[in-house]
């Protein structure tokens, strides 16, 4: 009998759910927002009910389902399965006591792990980068996250914080950051800091569809604050590559979309950057699996734990 799960993806405004099995086929997905009415939601409460009916609608007890896996933003301690003290953009997650408050309401498995890293393992297991031991995941967004690969596991650290590479500083002295330091590669290398970038440019570029329409047009200023853009980002990952020996970068976010634009130019940029015997045979993609890359990473984070601790 094939193994079935449940995924949970956490993010700031709702809870994506689905059922993977062990093969990494996703059905029943859905979505829960949990932020639309109130200011302070009790995020476990929607956690829970998403779970319970889920579980219902599909006529399926809860023995049926082999374990759930847990994907959160914030800084979530994997080994406790729980919140650090900080819960990122979520109302009151700090400290939530997320794996054990799962194995006492369904009494099955459960695990926690970093939204970032999650959805690298989602995409090695079953998107752009299956078939790869060493991975490299940037998600260019309104923040960077990232996720890393190494030997075929997930760099966890030594509590599941690793990977957090949108706050390595890249710029000494540089701007200061949301996590309260100063010169992070976020600030530089963000969606978020390329739109500040070009609206202050143009007051029409305050969106990625216009600014890239400018930068298709031809139009100069657009293509130099793209390219600069670019190496801010280019600078984060030759450094990455030389520390970690990755075969594939993964380029994730909306802004992946733009393969001329944005994944074609950057491997050019990074492979000028980083020493020959580095450069050679990497790999550059775009992310595939969009909102599935969180729930299908939590699963996969679930089972290699079991495959770890059964090994024990
Ligand atoms: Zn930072």
């Amino acid at each position: 009998m094939i193994n079935r799960y449940i995924g949970a993806d956490i993010g700031g405004t709702s809870i994506k759910l689905g059922i993977i099995d062990e093969e990494g086929n996703i059905s029943e997905r859905r979505e829960i927002p949990y932020r639309s009415m109130e200011e302070h939601p009790d995020v476990m409460k929607y956690l829970i009910k998403g779970i319970r009916d889920l579980m219902d609608t599909c006529g399926q007890e809860t023995g049926a389902f082999s374990g759930i896996g847990v994907s959160a933003a914030g800084c979530i301690n994997s080994v406790t399965g729980s919140v650090a003290d900080n819960g990122g953009n979520i109302p009151g997650w700090s400290h939530t006591e997320v794996v054990k408050t799962l194995r006492e309401e369904f009494g099955i498995p459960a695990s926690l792990a970093n939204d970032g890293n999650c959805a690298i393992l989602g995409e090695q297991w079953i998107g752009a980068a299956e078939g790869f031991s060493d991975v490299l995941g940037v998600t260019l967004g309104t923040g960077v996250g990232g996720g890393i690969i190494t030997g075929g596991r997930l760099l966890e650290g030594s509590r599941g914080y690793a990977g957090e590479i949108g706050h390595f500083p890249t710029h000494a002295g540089g701007a200061h950051c949301i996590c309260g330091l100063d010169g992070c590669f976020e600030r530089y290398a963000s969606t978020s800091a390329l739109t500040r970038k070009a609206s202050t440019a143009d007051p029409d570029w305050d969106n990625g569809r216009a600014f890239f329409e400018a930068v298709s047009r031809g139009d100069e200023t657009a293509k130099a604050i793209l390219d600069e853009w670019i190496t801010d980002i280019a600078y984060g990952i030759a450094g990455l590559i030389h520390v970690f020996d990755p075969q594939i970068i993964l380029i994730g976010g909306g802004v992946s979309k733009q393969e001329d634009l944005l994944i074609s130019p950057l491997r050019d940029k990074v492979l000028s950057m980083v020493m020959p015997d580095f450069a050679d045979g990497i790999t550059f993609r775009a992310a595939q699996l969009s909102n599935d890359a969180g729930i299908a990473g939590a699963v996969r984070y679930l089972i290699s734990k079991e495959e770890f601790s059964n090994k024990m």
